[in-house]
Formats: structure tokens, sequence, C-alpha cells
């Protein structure tokens, strides 16, 4: 077990916050909060235990000098500090004496932002120097990012090693808990919804889940490999061609607690425009590429999921962003979310979007804030971030 806020004694201490302040940006503006949002309740926290707070995140991908000008973290600074109600110092480098000077002031209850971690080129490579930098500033880590946390990078794994004590953030406890019970001691039946463009990213998940859950229903564009190994025509539908053999192998391993679509809202092209209508496996066209699951499927997974006790949803049922292949992730997602005696559970990334779109966010149990990281948590794979935090 991870060590908590409550094993550590933050009274009169510099502490270092990993958050994942990794918002989408639209012109500039933060398009959704959530991220900031979620990160509150453990600064709240050390702020009312008297902390002296530096916050931490990177933000979007820098390669180069031209993409720090739109990177900045200074629109977080400003959102925090309406959310937080107090000012938040924000330190617009990522070392340096500015940056020192601006933590040793800091009083009780405090709280200070520094520039994007990842405008220092070896953050991504957990650059031990860069980590002993950051860890030389505070007394004491904590590791908020859950959507970060599958990474071994300086500011999510490195730092710990160089600070007297660390412990995870509220966020991370309640994704683990949640997440965890979920994998390790579900209500059953479990079933899991797993879709989205590519087998090659969910082959981990399945593998995993085939082990724990109940039922596992397929669909979005993965479905095709699946289905082309069930020796059904796909037509131009997304497939990968390498995945077939390993597709037809976990048919056979998993017999019926495999589940795939039966039909497809199909289309001659990748576009809206392209739509042609709705064929079963049986009738489908060579010329087609199914961007939906159809009606027959929708029907099925729904006389699935209404029995279910646990739910995991990860990945979309078809191409969701244009409306004539949004019926399928809309009615599975809207299925789920008004199960009434059912954990669900969004697995972040593009289903978490998908849920906000269709404006169920609110009626889960848990909506991730983690993306990658939820799909290696449900893979079974040991998160370095979170494996670096100290034992309790
Ligand atoms: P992933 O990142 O693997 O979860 O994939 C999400 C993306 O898969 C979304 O952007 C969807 O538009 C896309 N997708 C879902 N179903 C299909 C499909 N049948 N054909 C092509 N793309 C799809």
């Amino acid at each position: 077990m991870k060590k908590t806020l409550e094993d550590l004694d933050f009274n009169n201490k510099k502490v270092l916050v990993r958050c994942d302040f990794n918002v989408p940006l639209i012109s500039g503006e933060i398009s959704d909060d959530n991220r900031i949002i979620q990160a509150l309740p453990t600064i709240k926290y050390l702020i009312e235990h008297k902390a002296k707070i530096v916050l931490c995140s990177h933000l979007g991908k820098v390669k180069n000098e031209e993409d720090k000008l739109d990177k900045s973290l200074i629109v977080v600074a400003q959102r925090l500090r309406e959310l937080l109600n107090q000012d938040v110092i924000f330190i617009n480098e990522t070392r340096g004496f500015k940056l020192e000077k601006g933590i040793n002031n800091l009083k009780e209850g405090q709280v200070l932002l520094f520039e994007n971690t990842r405008f220092e080129p070896l953050e991504t490579k957990n650059d031990p120097e860069l980590a002993q930098y950051w860890g030389s500033l505070v007394d004491l880590f904590v590791l908020d990012a859950f959507g970060s946390s599958h990474r071994a990078h300086a500011s999510t794994t490195g730092v710990s090693k160089y600070v007297k004590d660390s412990c995870v953030g509220l966020l991370i406890e309640k994704e683990l808990a949640i997440l965890g019970k979920a994998l390790s001691n579900p209500r059953r039946p479990l079933v899991a919804v797993i879709g989205g463009a590519k087998v090659s990213e969910k082959i981990g998940v399945i593998d995993n889940l085939l082990k724990i859950a109940d039922k596992i229903i397929i669909g979005g564009g993965m479905a095709y490999t699946f289905l082309k190994a069930q020796g059904y025509e796909i037509g131009i539908s997304l497939c990968e061609d390498d995945k077939v053999a390993l597709a037809q192998e976990y048919l056979t391993k998993a017999g019926d607690k495999l589940v795939l679509p039966l039909d497809s809202v199909c289309a001659t092209t990748f576009s809206n425009d392209g739509f042609v209508g709705t064929f079963s496996n049986e009738i489908m066209k060579e010329d087609l590429m199914g961007l939906d699951i159809g009606p027959l499927s929708i029907d099925c997974f729904k006389a699935i999921l209404k029995d279910a006790h646990t739910v995991i949803w990860n990945g979309p049922m078809g191409v969701f962003e244009m409306d004539n292949y949004a019926k399928g992730t809309e009615a599975i997602c809207e299925c789920i979310a008004n199960l009434k005696d059912a954990t669900t559970i969004v697995g972040g990334g593009d289903s978490a979007a998908a849920a906000k779109k269709f404006g169920y966010t609110d009626k889960f149990t848990h909506v991730s804030t983690g993306g990658g990281a939820s799909l290696e948590f449900m893979e079974g794979k040991k998160l370095p971030g979170i494996e670096s935090i100290a034992n309790k």
C-alpha cells in the first residue's frame, strides 16, 4: 500500500504536488477544466494542513521552442485562482533563482505553480539531475497526476527519490480504489465494453479482462479484426491484418465471453456524407466500411448490460465524432449510465469525451481522469509514478 496524505505531516513543510493540468485549450482558453477541478481536493487538504504548496504539471507535447508559445501553464494559474478563491503565484520558469526564491518565500497555506515541466527537454527522459533539482526545492512530494502516472518522467517518477517522504494524493487514491476494486473484487456480473480504433492498443486490456470479466463486449473499429477472424466480409472497414490470427486465438479461448457486433452502420468513405445504411454481418459488402454498430448490436449489448453489477467502458462503439455514426456510442453510453444497481466506470480518453458530449458524465460512478493510465492499469501493469511513491 502506498502512503496517502494522512500518513504525512505537512505543517510548515514545502510540498511539491505533481498534478495533471494537461487541459484542452482552444485559442488559448481552457475548454474543459475538469482536470483542474479534480486536483482541488488535494490542494485544499494541503492548504488546510498549512503546507507551503508548489504545484507542477506538464501541458501538451513540447518538441521545440515554438511549441512553448501556446503551452504555458499561466492560464491554469488564472483558473486555479478563481477556483480556490485565493492567490496562486505563477513562476514562468522551471528552474533557477526566481523559482527558488518564490518557493523559499512561501508562507503556510500559500500556493505556487511553476511553468510546464516539459519545457525542460529532459523531463520525459526521467533525467536524474532534473528530478534531484526539483526534489531539492521541497521537503515532501505528493503525486496526484493519475493521467501521467503511467509515464516514467522526472516529475512523476524521478523526484520521489530526492525528497524526505512521498505519498499519493486524493485523486490517485480515489482512482486506485475504484478501478482496483472493479478489477480485483467486483460485484458480478462484471461486463467490460471495449471499443475504439485499434486492436493492438487494447489487446493487453482484453487479455487481462478475459481472466476477470464475465462478458467482454467489443465494438468500434477494432471489432472488424475479430469479425474477419470469424470469416465475415468486412469490406474496407478498419482492420489490423497482422492481428487477425491473435483475434482468432482469443475467440477460441474466450468462447461466448467475447461478444461482437451483429450489424454495422456503413459508409463508402470515412465521412459523414459517405453514409449508406445498416448491414448485418452476413450481408456486408466489399466496398463498404463499418463506422458504427447497428440496432441489432445495440439491442444485444443492452440485453447483456442490463444484468451487470459492474461495468467498465473503454472506447467508443463507432466514429461518434460524426453524427451519422454516433448512435451506437450514445445508446451504449446511455444504457450504462442509467443502470440502477451497478458500479459504472468510464476508462478516460475518448469514452470520457463521448460521455461528456452526450451529457452523461455525472451519471457514472466514476469517470477516470487517465486515458492511457487507466488502460495500463486495466492491463494489470504497474504504473511507474505510483510505484515510485513510498510504501506505508
Ligand atoms: P481509441 O483511441 O483506440 O479509443 O479510438 C477512438 C477512435 O476510434 C475515435 O476517434 C473513433 O472515431 C474511432 N472509431 C471508432 N469506431 C470506428 C470505426 N468503426 N472505424 C474507424 N474509426 C473508429
